[in-house]
């Protein structure tokens, strides 16, 4: 009987491959294992193994493989069902999951270049074949898979390739370029020539002409004597109220020495241990629910004001698991790979703690990927962001969704398009684990799911240390403006407060969004927005025609001369942005350090660290940013937090506008005065009374839940609805418009009302590509898998049309 293999090729092909394989092969051969399998006219691929049967396939002539990569599986069968689920529930092929899922390192393809990375002492070490290798690297310095191959003049050579990467003599070549660099933190020392106290003495006195030298090395001495750990230099800098300058004085004069520790490796050894906190009684309670919840429902949220404790709570979770033997999935929003977590799970755990982030050099990831495969002392808790739900796990116990309302759960591109929470529920479901969501402020559909009772819900409602959470001031700009009383975007209360808490050498954070491309017309006076009649979203402004419109359902009316609401002209598209703030501000405030934070400021190296811990080390006064200042981030010195225009977020042209901006006014409040003194939030804008900003003044979340379940349901809208979103593009407008047409007229025929579009997005032309969105409304009561099964079917259709077959259609599950 001749035996075959269905394999799963990292490509985006409908159905898995099938190859013959010889006796020998089937009999060593096991669902999970990697195969270098030929595709098309000469390319390689390293394929996973799903199944080992004798039905030879109908259509082609199987193909034999070129060769068994691995003697056992380093995909397990959790993780094939896992693939299976995410393509069918978001629509895309098992392949491309494959490709997100594996480290690059394991998928070598013809098309992969080595490049040439250690030059081995002893060459020795190196087969023959290994060494040709060497050499070809020194003659050029990048070697394709298929150029080694004529090179070797053989075919089977994914295996040498792969004994060169782990004797470090070559390496990968990444297509991700800008790599993730941990943060480092800044530490000092003695210079190791003083090390010896009499020596230290003499150093003092021969410092008496340098009295803040002086000063600098008498509080190190009495940090030093105090801990065992390495001092920071913020510490120092504190401990002394001396300036970065004196410090460097002193290493250059050899007597201290800087040095820098990554905070993702920090080696623990270095880390004082720490048990977890005593939890004070609400924590001790909201525990003791979480526990007895779980035994009933596998999905807890946990919704626990900012700064309540939810991380200690976590921590006591995370040791339960360990004692049972179990691995831990602690995701995390992207951003928000914090090192002040990380450095807090390491002083708890130790080295149980593995980081993973996807931009992670490949060698690295192999690493953590074999660790949690052998559930070895290092896998145990594994810490990362969204792209970790698609590790090896064995033994999974526990998954903690942190901040699980975060848009940066989801992937937008490429697919699998998948959000990270939601898949994070189907993994706890397949390995039999528990799941924690945890927010201060959980998204609608959460808490939609724990208010059913589909979850269990547990709350937190006072911050720890009965810290006071911070006063929120509303600001009415409308009435400002109309007295004068405004500079610039400042109002006179905001300038008040920011000169108050400078001048008691505290921090602020100014907060202003403007992650709108889309342009909003505003009134000037007022502050309204024109709004969709049909879906309840601010139209967007279309130069081009003039026209506002809605970019969900097509909506579209000429661009009124004046208000609707108050009758003004005085209305405008410009919205202002952080830039602007920050060039105010330097001019109000000349002898302060201003720092910015946003996607521009951050996308270089480190650009983000640097800008957090030199606001950590209190080198910044003020910092403006947009939302990446709400992550979760643990500030100690902030009084004052200022929202520059509730407006420009209430206004997005989203249908989660609402539930975004009380999310975003809430996380980056509860920056505010984190420790004993309470903070202060001023919120700047044209509606004081809007619900939304009256719901954020008095922390309202049920509130704000309500109201907005009250408006989903109405214009249909998740959780009510499901949405896919199809985006169609092509070179030529007619063509993707053409295509577009008849698409959303199939999916009409079936679907009728609960189709939207097509409509052309407020930018229409992406790298030379035009778009045209669909939108679909599923209806609760409909079969979502049979609905799909239906759009494939369409959509292979659409595919068969030879006139579309070059418009390329994005499908988007779920894509708010
Ligand atoms: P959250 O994650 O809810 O924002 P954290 O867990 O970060 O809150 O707690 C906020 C601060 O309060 C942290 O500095 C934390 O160490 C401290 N804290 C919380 N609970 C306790 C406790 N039971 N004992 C000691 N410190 C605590
Ligand atoms: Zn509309
Ligand atoms: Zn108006």
């Amino acid at each position: 009987m001749n035996k075959f293999i269905n394999v799963i090729l990292p490509l985006p092909l409908e159905k898995e491959f099938t190859y013959s394989v010889t006796d020998i092969e089937a009999e060593s051969l096991q669902p999970g294992m990697r195969v270098a399998v030929p595709f098309g006219k000469s390319k390689i691929y390293t394929g996973i193994v799903t199944a080992i049967h004798e039905k030879a396939p109908v259509i082609y002539q199987a193909k034999p493989i070129d060769q068994v990569l691995d003697s056992f599986p380093i995909v397990t069968e959790n993780q094939l069902k896992f693939w299976k689920w995410i393509a069918d529930y978001y629509m895309c092929t098992t392949g491309e999951v494959l490709k997100s899922a594996l480290p690059g390192a394991f998928l070598l393809e013809s098309e992969t270049f080595i490049r040439l990375k250690n030059i081995p002492e002893d060459t020795d070490i190196l087969l023959d074949d290994e060494f040709l290798i060497l050499e070809a690297l020194q003659q050029q310095s990048t070697l394709s898979i298929a150029e080694i191959i004529n090179i070797l003049n053989k075919k089977h050579i994914l295996p040498t390739i792969q004994r060169l990467v782990s004797k470090n003599v070559v390496e990968i070549l990444q297509e991700v370029n800008e790599q993730f660099k941990p943060k480092v933190i800044r530490y000092v020392r003695i210079h190791p020539s003083f090390s010896n106290e009499k020596l230290a003495h003499q150093l003092l006195d021969s410092l008496e002409k340098a009295p803040k030298q002086r000063e600098v090395l008498l509080s190190f001495f009495s940090l030093s004597s105090r801990t065992k750990k390495p001092i920071k230099i913020s510490e120092l800098k504190k401990a002394s109220g001396c300036s970065a300058a004196i410090i460097r004085s002193l290493a250059s004069k050899e007597i201290l020495e800087e040095f820098v520790l990554e905070t993702d490796r920090l080696n623990t050894e270095t880390l004082q241990k720490e048990e977890a906190s005593v939890l004070n009684d609400e924590q001790e309670k909201a525990l003791f629910d979480i526990r007895k919840n779980f035994r009933e429902k596998p999905v807890c949220l946990l919704h626990g004001v900012t700064s309540s404790g939810k991380t200690e709570i976590y921590v006591h979770l995370i040791e339960e698991a360990l004692e049972k033997g179990e691995q831990v999935l602690f995701l995390l929003p992207e951003i928000a790979l914090t090192a002040q977590l990380i450095e807090r799970l390491k002083r708890f755990f130790g080295n149980k703690v593995l980081v993973y982030h996807s931009r992670y050099n490949v060698q690295e990831r192999v690493e953590i990927y074999k660790h949690i495969l052998q559930h070895d002392e290092k896998g145990k808790i594994i810490l990362g962001a969204r792209s970790s739900i698609f590790l090896p796990f064995k033994n999974l116990g526990f998954v903690i969704v942190d901040e699980e309302h975060e848009v940066s759960y989801k992937q937008f591109e490429p697919a699998p398009r998948y959000n990270a929470r939601d898949a994070a529920i189907v993994l706890g479901k397949l390995h039999n684990a528990k799941v924690l969501l945890g927010s201060a402020t959980p998204s609608i559909e959460s808490f939609h799911n724990a208010f059913s009772g589909k979850y269990s819900l547990v709350t937190l409602q006072k911050r720890h240390g009965n810290v006071l959470l911070p006063q929120v001031e509303i600001v009415d700009i409308k009435e400002k403006y109309r007295k004068k009383q405004m500079n610039g975007h400042f109002s006179d209360r905001l300038l008040e407060e920011i000169r108050t808490t400078l001048s008691q050498g505290e921090q602020v954070i100014l907060f202003q969004n403007r992650r709108g491309y889309s342009p909003i017309l505003e009134c000037n006076q007022c502050g309204h927005t024109p709004q969709c009649p049909n879906c309840d979203v601010s139209l967007t402004y279309h130069s081009y025609s003039n026209k506002l419109r809605c970019h969900y359902c097509g909506y579209a009316k000429a661009k009124p001369i004046n208000c609707l609401a108050c009758g003004s002209v005085d209305i405008s598209t410009k919205g202002f942005g952080t830039e602007q703030i920050e060039d105010e501000l330097k001019t109000l405030f000349p002898e302060n350090v201003i720092g910015r934070m946003d996607f521009d400021t951050t996308r270089g190296k480190f650009g983000y660290e640097k800008i957090i811990s030199a606001f950590e080390q209190m080198e910044i006064d003020i910092l403006v940013g947009t939302q990446m200042l709400t992550k979760g981030l643990d500030f100690r010195n902030v009084r004052l937090v200022g929202i520059m225009s509730a407006d420009t977020l209430l206004n997005f042209p989203d249908f989660r506008a609402h539930e975004r901006s009380f999310q975003l006014m809430l996380q980056v409040a509860g920056r505010a005065g984190r420790t004993k003194k309470r903070g202060l939030v001023l919120i700047q804008t044209y509606n004081p009374y809007h619900n939304i900003v009256q719901q954020v003044s008095t922390n309202d979340y049920p509130g704000m839940f309500k109201e907005q379940m009250e408006e989903r349901r109405q214009y249909r809208y998740p959780p009510f609805f499901r949405m896919i979103k199809f985006v169609l593009k092509h070179r030529d407008f007619g063509k993707v418009d053409e295509a577009s047409k008849w698409l959303a007229k199939s999916l009409r025929n079936s679907y009728g009302e609960n189709i939207l579009g097509p409509e052309t997005p407020p930018i229409s032309r992406i790298r030379n590509q035009y778009h045209i969105n669909i939108l679909m409304k599923i209806d609760q009561r409909q079969s979502l898998v049979r609905t799909k099964q239906n759009v494939s079917r369409i959509l292979v259709t659409f595919n068969a049309i030879s006139a579309y077959r070059s418009v390329k259609i994005v499908t988007n599950v779920d894509p708010y």
